[in-house]
């Protein structure tokens, strides 16, 4: 048993608010960069794409939230938060300004199936800003350290309207890129919007992504992923190659409060990564 076994897994690690980006006309969604206070501490924290942390502000109380940045981003974490208008910790948290310090306590829950997806196609499909944790296994595919492991990429993404895009440069950046086919939607544009229109669920079914030697990974409010299952089995996408991730309210986030089980899982340990399979077996009509 190691010291780090003895420590107290409640404790948040201070990190100071490096950066704050606003993701979206409203100004409720936020990208919080944050650095450890102890360069120590930030070596013990390994995460891998699909992992969430608590996220602590002082007087207000923690929050669960996916990691936004990749394993391969050094020195740094992010998080893109939307703030609730009566939510006590994220209406607290998009007060803070540069230079707050916060804390972290995590990483936990289970990942994307990396390793599973080596050598094959890979779909991602993503709604609103639960795009965060899909944008950190983005960026993952896409470093060239590991760009050859993975085959092409179809990424199909969609906001409510232009400006609740979030990550606006580097849904750019990857539009210009190869081996990464870009298909970003809003349900209604603006004058200014010269791309597509459409929900995600239609979108999807237009592309048609081959579902061969493919595993595709959706996020998304509940109602994207309910109209988003039936096409993908339509595509030939098995429910063990559709990949989500749930959300639910939790507290502990280490599996002890039994504040988030959906049957017999806890989705803050067992998940919040589930195949679609497992989904079907856990509750009939999740979504
Ligand atoms: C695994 C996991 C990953 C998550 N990742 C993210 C993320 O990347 N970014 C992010 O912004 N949020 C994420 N969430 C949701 C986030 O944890 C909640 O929005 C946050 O805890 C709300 O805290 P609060 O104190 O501001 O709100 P509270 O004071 O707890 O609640 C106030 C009100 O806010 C609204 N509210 C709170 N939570 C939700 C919710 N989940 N859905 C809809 N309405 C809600 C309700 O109206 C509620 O009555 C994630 C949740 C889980 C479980």
């Amino acid at each position: 048993m190691s010291i780090d076994d003895l420590a107290n897994p409640y404790l948040p690690k201070p990190v100071t608010i490096e950066k704050i980006t606003i993701e979206n006309e409203e100004k409720d969604l936020k990208t919080f960069k944050l650095a450890f206070c102890n360069r120590e501490e930030e070596k013990s924290f390994k995460y891998e794409c699909g992992q969430f942390a608590m996220l602590s502000v002082t007087g207000a109380g923690e929050s669960p939230i996916g990691i936004a940045s990749s394993p391969v981003d050094d020195g740094y974490l992010e998080f893109t938060v939307k703030r609730y208008p009566d939510g006590v910790v994220t209406t607290t948290l998009h007060n803070l300004e540069e230079g707050a310090v916060i804390g972290v306590r995590g990483p936990y829950g289970n990942s994307f199936p990396l390793k599973e997806m080596e050598g094959k196609n890979v779909v991602i499909v993503g709604g609103g800003f639960a795009f965060t944790t899909l944008r950190s296994t983005i960026r993952y595919m896409l470093n060239e350290k590991n760009r050859s492991r993975y085959k092409d990429l179809t990424v199909i993404y969609g906001a409510r309207s232009p400006g609740e895009l979030i990550y606006k440069t580097e849904l750019k950046d990857w539009e210009e890129m190869d081996g990464i086919d870009m298909y970003v939607t809003v349900d209604r544009g603006d004058e200014n919007w010269k791309g597509r229109e459409g929900f995600v669920p239609t979108v999807l079914k237009e592309v048609a992504p081959s579902s061969e030697n493919a595993i595709v990974l959706v996020c998304g409010p509940p109602i994207m992923l309910k109209f988003t299952m039936l096409p993908l089995l339509d595509l030939g996408f098995s429910p063990e190659r559709i990949v989500t991730s749930l959300e639910r309210r939790m507290s502990c986030g280490v599996g002890k409060c039994g504040r988030c089980n959906v049957g017999s899982k806890y989705i803050c340990k067992d998940g919040p990564v589930f195949t679609y399979k497992q989904i079907q077996e856990l509750q009939e009509g999740i979504f």
